[in-house]
């Protein structure tokens, strides 16, 4: 069974080459993979309509029996239609599909089916056009909540319901679900847990909302229990060990100061003295400190702060970035630095090429080159360090942990430990970091430097669209840039899909940032530029766009949230955010904070045709908060904690809209957190290695939480 879990998905049946490769698209490969695919939001078909009292235009499920033979006609070579008629104890309805003629196939007059779909209302007679259906069997009926996947395009969401639920078959019986246990059984039963098969099986297919919960919580409880027990035995093992920091002294901190353009804020001043204090301290261990503070309060510069007190003590220091566009800024800001100062610098990424790489790492292990930014590229085996005196880790906090444990190896001085510094990009709540990330010290900004403007926020639908181009157009006309950040990369299959027509809000068509700009380009703005830029493009296409966009070569940028984090170019005045609703609103905040960073007055605007209540109240923050822990606070009292969590993938998970509040709002989550993070404590307290029998499971969990970032 086992085995069969690491099988590839192609074993699987009706799974072939071209499913197996769209699936790869996601990150799919094997069984296993489907398996921990979890939905991204359910629809609730169990609130079932009467066909003929139900209002038109709003998606509902509807029980309703067949009454006709589907009939099809030839519209054109390549469109069909196929009709029947329907009832429940309301009255008629009239059932439509579109070049889905095999369904004529599949309704029998007299069986009833559950339909799913937008109602509509012409001369009287209600139409459902393309729904989803299901049979229903009264004695057995179907579950309530339907799953919706993270779909690509070529995949609908009934097949990977199907391909999920073929993919579980192996694995039930009698009903029950039996997966590889992730738990050791002394927690699944302290503390009342789901097994992994029950909430796997119970997160695609829920029997109900009470069921789902359970789900939700057995893997929310393990992954926090993973993550934080990672950091507390990295921690303890950082301390056990009996290599010291590298002895420093504060040096005079005027040569840098006085290069950076500027004055501190008071809160920079403050951190930058906590950083200074930490490193210099005698006989103590080295520094893990997070340092947190809102969109452009100015974090790098304190991070240069202390790269200087480093350098100046003759240390190295690696600064690693997330992305190379992130990675390459920093160094475009701080190299000109620090080489005025006298000390070199180097960047080191994946794209670098293999001979000035070698250059760099001999470079490094001479301890010739002070300070080396770049991304994952300097976890690499070859890259050693001379003296490194502190690592600092931008926009990804478990980074940090991964890169010191790596370098424990990496460093060819076995006597000393760097510090770390890590900077946080999303504002994190303090009631999170605290128990989180309580095991790190924390250096807060809370002051922006002086003279930022705010960036006025609206909350637009489609209505607004000519109103919005013309807005653009102005922008461009007036000297200044667009950035324009859409859901998903390529046009999805949720819209075109043979079942789209019925799924309403779930299934709203996502703007995609490839489809878009060209849609702009030829139809809307030919006289301007557009570009685009998206993760899955290779790294010299997306640095060339990024210095074009920079270089004022480009009026309009579509883009995914690639451009989410950190990125600077501050002659951008509009941000514009299309199916807003899709966002977090920390993720808003910080995609907002990319606009405003020059002296020209500038706007963001949300667009959101969602008519979902909450989901509204919800934008609307963002036209009334302007500061980001407020707005991570609303974040995590409306959508619970796991939006600040550190995910799999590296960044704090962001994405997709649950269509409704699946976490015991919020507080049921943070006390579970707690749970979780309390639990992790105790265990690295009694068995600080994981060696223990009844931890091995544990043991195996923390070490690819953690490994996934070092070999990534
Ligand atoms: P973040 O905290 O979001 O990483 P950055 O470090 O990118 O912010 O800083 C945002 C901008 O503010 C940069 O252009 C930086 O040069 C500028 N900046 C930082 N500190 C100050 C300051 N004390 N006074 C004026 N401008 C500052
Ligand atoms: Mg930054």
């Amino acid at each position: 069974m086992t085995n069969f879990f690491h099988a590839p998905i192609t074993e699987l049946p009706k799974v072939g080459k071209v499913r197996a490769s769209l699936c790869a698209k996601l990150g799919l490969k094997t069984v296993g993979d489907l398996l921990y695919h979890f939905p991204r939001s359910y629809q609730d078909r169990g609130d079932i309509r009467k066909v003929c009292l139900c209002e038109p235009e709003v998606t509902h499920a509807f029980l309703l029996t067949v009454a006709t033979p589907p009939k099809t006609a030839k519209l054109s070579r390549s469109m069909s239609i196929t009709k029947f008629t329907v009832f429940d104890d309301s009255g008629k309805a009239s059932v439509t599909f579109f070049n889905q003629p095999f369904v004529k196939d599949v309704f029998c007059v007299g069986a009833t089916y559950r339909f799913f779909g937008k109602l509509k209302k012409k001369g009287g007679v209600p139409e459902l056009v393309s729904p989803q259906y299901e049979l229903y069997n009264e004695s057995a009926p179907p579950a309530d909540l339907y799953p919706v996947y993270p779909l690509t395009a070529g995949l609908n969401n009934k097949t990977m319901t199907a391909m999920v639920k073929s993919a579980f078959a192996p694995f039930t019986r009698d009903g029950i679900c039996y997966l590889p246990e992730t738990l050791p059984s002394y927690l699944i039963e302290e503390y009342g847990l789901l097994s992994a098969g029950a909430a796997v099986s119970g997160l695609h297919f829920p029997s109900d909302l009470g069921g789902l919960e359970k789900a939700r919580r057995r893997l929310f409880f393990e992954q926090m229990l993973v993550f934080s027990l990672g950091i507390s035995v990295n921690r303890r093992q950082m301390n056990a060990c009996d290599r010291k920091p590298f002895p420093m002294e504060k040096k005079d901190d005027q040569p840098l100061l006085s290069r950076l353009g500027f004055a501190f804020t008071g809160a920079q001043r403050r951190a930058a003295d906590e950083i200074a204090s930490d490193m210099t301290a005698k006989n103590k261990r080295p520094m893990t400190r997070l340092l947190s503070g809102d969109v452009g309060s100015g974090k790098t510069a304190v991070a240069a702060y202390a790269a200087y007190q480093a350098v100046a003590n003759g240390l190295q220091v690696s600064l690693m970035a997330p992305t190379e566009i992130l990675a390459r800024q920093h160094y475009k800001d701080l190299a000109p630095l620090f080489e005025s100062m006298g000390y070199a610098t180097a960047l080191l990424l994946g794209s670098t090429r293999a001979a000035e790489k070698k250059n760099i790492y001999a470079g490094m292990q001479r301890g010739q080159i002070s300070l080396v930014i770049g991304t994952h590229a300097l976890l690499n085996e070859n890259a050693l360090f001379h003296s490194l005196g502190l690592v600092i880790t931008d926009e990804q906090h478990r980074f940090g942990f991964a890169q010191r444990a790596a370098l424990l190896s990496q460093t060819l001085d076995k006597a000393h430990y760097p510090h770390m510094l890590a900077m946080s990009a999303t504002p994190i709540p303090r009631t999170m970091a605290l128990i989180v990330y309580g095991d790190m010290d924390l250096s807060h900004l809370n002051e922006l430097p002086p003279g930022r403007q705010r960036v006025d926020t609206f909350l637009v639908d489609e209505s607004y669209r000519q109103r919005l181009n013309g807005f653009i157009r102005k922008q461009a006309e007036a000297g200044g840039q667009v950035y324009i950040v859409c859901p998903a990369v390529e046009s999805d299959s949720e819209e075109e899909s043979e079942d789209a027509g019925g799924d309403g809000e779930t299934l709203m068509p996502l703007k995609a940032a490839v489809n878009y700009a060209q849609t702009l380009k030829n139809e809307i703005f030919p006289d301007l530029n557009v570009g685009f830029i998206h993760g899955k493009m290779n790294a010299a296409d997306k640095d060339r766009v990024m210095e074009a966009f920079a270089a004022n070569e480009i009026h309009i940028l579509v883009s995914t949230t690639v451009i989410e984090v950190g990125v600077n170019v501050p002659n951008a005045t509009l941000m514009i955010v299309e199916n807003a609703d899709r966002f977090g609103l920390s993720q808003l905040h910080q995609l907002r904070g990319r606009v405003g960073r020059g002296s020209k007055k500038a706007y963001c605007v949300l667009v959101s045709d969602s008519k979902n209540e909450k989901t509204r109240e919800r934008l609307t923050v963002m036209k009334t908060t302007y500061d980001g822990y407020r707005i991570a606070e609303q974040d995590l009292a409306q959508r619970g904690p796991g939006d600040f969590l550190p995910s799999k993938g590296g960044g704090l998970r962001q994405h997709g809209e649950m269509e409704f509040n699946l976490s015991p709002a919020g507080g049921g989550d943070m006390e579970l957190l707690r749970q979780a993070v309390d639990c992790a404590k105790a265990i690295a307290e009694s068995d600080p290695d994981l060696s223990e029998e009844k931890n091995a499971l544990l043991k195996k969990a923390v070490g690819e939480l953690f490994e996934g970032d070092i070999n990534a």
